[in-house]
């Protein structure tokens, strides 16, 4: 077999996001294992010309119409073909010349597709965290029939890491680790004044904007504590968070005799994407090596959660279940387009959850015309709730 035939067809979801960019990075560093063969974005036609023009693959999704059209002209004669709308999603995510689906979409747009890459009995490699939260359910009911999930979020990656030969009988607790985001240590009263791009300044990770506001308001390690439910089937009393600003230690897994297992390394996306793709083998050489001795202190505490409340608004919706996790998602997803237009401020965002969240009548996630439906109406109440905080 030549190496072409070796190699694993790859469909990146959001390839001109920061997850994307960085999964084309690991395509760079093993043009022999991998090939892409379909690519989707939102509306960055130019970002997005440059990247199919370079790695040619045979199907490009713009879920902006004007921006697919844009693209069509630019690409005329190239041979590849442009789709558009959302249902560009789910025909790249069962592509069938993809065998590994990465779904670096940002936000809950990312859940369908995600469905779709496991009825296809795909791999996926999910950054997308927003799709487990809105979706649980949906995606365990989908994977029982088909298709295989690895995590590429760092902390749960680094837990899937930690369970490699592991019984999951023996597990105590999952220990997600948190840098703590640029506030750490700060008290309500002077977040109140924190400005857009305070918020924006992440200490440890360079990251797309929503996320980056999500691990200011640590609302990103409550996504990550539903996420880790679903992925892992450990109840929520059993999943902590640790506040450990280097992010070093991405997380740990604390077993039934007291010992604990942990991933280590330097912060860098770049080896969990490439550990879900090459899942089960180990794909050398690194990125980066961690030198630990140039590392100086690692350091944990704990999270306090009278200041960062998202944090247990997302316990609370989580042990709910049912809908509530994609409640809490799109009214997170309103409140922080709202916060980075500039229409409410830092603490408004929790405070539009909360009243939200409230708001709800829990229902069970029976489909997905169900979560959308929820959704839709946290969009609604979450966008008064921004309007009378505004
Ligand atoms: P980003 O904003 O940099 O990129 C998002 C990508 O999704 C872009 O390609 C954009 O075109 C596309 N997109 C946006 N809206 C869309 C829509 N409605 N439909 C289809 N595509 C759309 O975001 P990111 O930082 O790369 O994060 C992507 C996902 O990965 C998020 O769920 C995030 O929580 C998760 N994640 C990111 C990091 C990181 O280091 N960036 C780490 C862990 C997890
Ligand atoms: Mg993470």
């Amino acid at each position: 077999m030549n190496a072409r035939e070796e190699s694993r067809g790859l469909a990146i979801l959001g390839s001109t996001g920061s997850i994307g960019t960085q999964a084309l990075e690991v395509v760079d560093a093993h043009p022999d294992r991998l090939r892409v063969v379909a690519m989707t974005a939102h509306s960055n036609v130019a970002l997005m010309e440059e990247q199919a023009r370079r790695y040619k693959p045979a199907f490009v999704g713009m879920v902006s119409e004007k921006a697919a059209a844009e693209l069509r002209e630019r690409l005329a004669g190239t041979g590849i073909e442009v789709a558009t709308g959302a249902d560009c999603l789910l025909e790249a995510a069962a592509y069938p010349l993809a065998d590994i689906v990465l779904n670096g979409i940002v936000g809950s747009a990312g859940l369908p597709p995600t469905l779709a890459a496991l009825g296809a009995g795909k791999r996926l490699a999910l950054a997308n965290k927003e799709s487990m939260v809105a979706g649980g359910d949906l995606v365990l009911e989908a994977l029982r029939s088909g298709g295989e999930l690895i995590p590429v979020d760092s902390e749960h990656g680094a837990v899937f890491h930690c369970l490699r030969g592991e019984d999951i009988g023996e597990v105590e607790n999952i220990v997600l680790t948190a840098s703590g985001g640029p506030f750490y240590g700060r008290n309500r009263g002077e977040l109140e004044k924190v400005t857009i791009d305070d918020a924006l300044a992440h200490p440890t990770w360079s990251m797309g904007r929503k996320i980056t506001i999500d691990s200011a308001t640590l609302m990103n390690k409550g996504l990550e504590v539903i996420e880790a439910h679903f992925l892992f089937g450990v109840p929520y009393e059993r999943i902590k968070v640790v506040a450990h600003p280097q992010s070093v230690v991405h997380s740990l897994v604390e077993f039934r005799d007291g010992s604990l297992s942990a991933q280590l390394s330097v912060p860098d996306m770049r080896l969990p994407i490439a550990l879900a793709i090459s899942w089960p083998q180990r794909w050398g050489p690194p990125f980066k090596r961690t030198d630990l001795a140039s590392l100086g202190d690692l350091s944990f505490g704990s999270i306090d959660t009278d200041t960062f409340r998202c944090l247990e608004l997302a316990y609370k919706a989580g042990r709910e279940g049912g809908l509530a996790p994609a409640v809490l998602n799109a009214a997170n997803e309103v409140s922080v387009a709202a916060f980075l237009a500039g229409r409410i401020g830092f603490m408004d965002i929790e405070r539009v959850i909360e009243n939200t969240l409230d708001g709800f009548e829990p229902a069970r996630a029976n489909s997905l015309a169900d979560v959308q439906r929820a959704e839709e109406w946290a969009r609604a109440a979450a966008r008064q709730a921004a309007g009378e905080a505004a």
